[in-house]
């Protein structure tokens, strides 16, 4: 006798929904994905992967710019090519959209294009279609918020999603909001060569940031030209044919080509149904679910940006694949947010991973803390840079490594000894008596490790 196969329908082709999917179907479920968009979801199409394509670009500006201290002769300032860039990533994030299609079609993964609501105890609604699940995930993503005094155009005041519809560099560009996404994009126009204000309503830039990793990135940002407003809120944003002219709540104000919109998110739930299904969201609109994906109504499930949980591709992948295994019996660690590992993908890049230097600070986790700036690092040298640095934390007691953070071009890469440190447990000596390739960057992490051993021991 055949047992009958678990019906799985997924709200949602992003991270959070495709990578759900693959692992239902591994397990042998019959998956339907419903999505309205585009496979990849806004992480392939719009968000992540475009940003990161464009700031690719940046990067090689960078060096292009620099490459005279290197010894290379060129024939003056490399210049952008603005359509050709948008055209690039717009086709990057096609082809990947693509490529996620073409994986589900494989795993025999049914792929519904339309918008998906609840309808009822274990049912879905996607366009004409109503089909019926042993469990649905929810895993719709989110929008970006928009300021009620700056509606979005599409050609002058943007949100990120805009951008690439745009034909020409933005010539005097500014971004308001400075928490991750307005850095990233401030840090790859300036390198592009727009002229770059950054407004930010608080102290500093990246202010849920380590903080002397956003202090550090501030002062790079402004060495590089860039003017940073801090404790400046802005109201209101109008355009003219040419420019914006952007008014700050204390009554200055602003003018420049182009204005980016980079203030948050919001879920985007809306006609999805929760209500009528008794799906419990919180006060700002994310579903509320707990460390297994569930959300309030049995047989449901969110993971992704709609739950607002940690907005990263990793964690909605992450939060998906839970889901996956709960439902369908299989052994699962509920999601563990404090070994994430995170990237700002400014120029230099930071990486974090575990317990946090405030936490540390806030005395809420006992913890050593060994800094060590890259200017002294031999590889960084021969490469022409000198901003950046490595941060570790340990155990007090047992040397057991808790977090760390990464400044440094590529620090994204780096990061992964720091994490498989902080996930296997390993202590200080274990990291400094690991090999690093002479001369490289993450010599500096078990440089850093050694430095953590010259504490004297705790005495209790
Ligand atoms: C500018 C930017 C850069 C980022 N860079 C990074 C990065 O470098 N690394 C990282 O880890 N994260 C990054 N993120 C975050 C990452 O993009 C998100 O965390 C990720 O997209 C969340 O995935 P998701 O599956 O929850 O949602 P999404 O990727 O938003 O996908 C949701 C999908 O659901 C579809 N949908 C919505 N409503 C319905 C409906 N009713 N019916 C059917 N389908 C529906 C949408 O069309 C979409 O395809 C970035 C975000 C931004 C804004």
């Amino acid at each position: 006798m055949t047992l009958p196969r678990h019906t799985i329908a997924i709200l949602g082709g992003g991270p959070g929904g495709y990578e759900a999917a693959l692992v239902a179907a591994q397990l042998g479920a019959d998956v339907t994905v419903v999505d309205s968009d585009g496979l990849g979801g806004a992480c392939v199409l719009t968000d992540c992967v475009p940003s990161k394509t464009l700031i690719e670009t940046s990067n090689a500006m960078t060096l292009l710019n620099r490459s005279a201290g290197l010894g290379i002769a060129t024939g003056g300032l490399a210049t952008v090519n603005a359509a050709r860039l948008y055209e690039r990533i717009t086709n990057l994030a096609q082809a990947q959209s693509a490529d996620i299609s073409a994986r589900l079609a494989a795993e025999g993964i049914k792929v519904i294009k339309a918008k998906g609501a609840l309808a009822g105890p274990g049912a879905v609604q996607a366009g004409d279609a109503e089909i019926k699940a042993d469990a649905i995930l929810i895993a719709t993503g989110a929008m970006p918020r928009v300021l009620p005094g700056a509606p979005p155009d599409g050609e002058r005041i943007l949100t990120w999603r805009q951008l690439y519809d745009l034909t020409e560099l933005p010539r005097d560009l500014i971004v308001i909001g400075s928490g991750v996404t307005g850095a990233e994009f401030a840090s790859g126009y300036q390198a592009l060569g727009s002229r770059v204000t950054l407004v930010s309503s608080r102290d500093r830039v990246l202010p849920h940031e380590d903080e002397d990793a956003a202090n550090h990135i501030e002062d790079v940002f402004r060495r590089r030209g860039m003017t940073v407003l801090g404790r400046s809120r802005a109201q209101h944003v109008a355009r003219d044919r040419d420019g914006v002219t952007v008014t700050l709540d204390d009554g200055r104000t602003l003018t420049g080509s182009h204005c980016l919109l980079t203030v948050g998110m919001i879920p985007r739930t809306e006609g999805c149904g929760l209500d009528a299904a008794g799906v419990k969201t919180d006060e700002r609109g994310f579903i509320q679910v707990d460390r297994v994906s569930r959300t309030s109504v049995p047989g449901v499930y969110a993971a992704g940006d709609c739950t607002g949980v940690q907005m990263l591709a990793s964690v909605a992948a992450m939060q998906g694949r839970i889901a996956m295994w709960h439902t369908l019996g299989e052994a699962v660690h509920p999601i563990r947010l404090d070994h994430v590992a995170a990237t700002i993908f400014t120029d230099p890049e930071i990486a974090t991973v575990g317990v946090t230097q405030r936490a540390v600070s806030a005395a809420e986790i006992s913890a050593r803390v060994g800094k060590l700036p890259l200017d002294t690092n031999p590889r960084a040298k021969m490469a022409g840079f000198t901003d950046g640095f490595v941060k570790l934390m340990s155990s007090p007691g047992t040397g057991v490594i808790l977090g760390g953070v990464v400044v440094a071009p590529r620090a994204s890469e780096l990061i992964l000894a720091v994490s498989m440190a902080v996930e296997q447990r390993l202590t200080v000596e274990q990291l400094a008596q690991t090999f690093a390739v002479y001369p490289s960057l993450s010599g500096s992490i078990t440089e850093a490790a050694r430095k953590l051993m010259e504490f004297p021991p705790d005495t209790p």
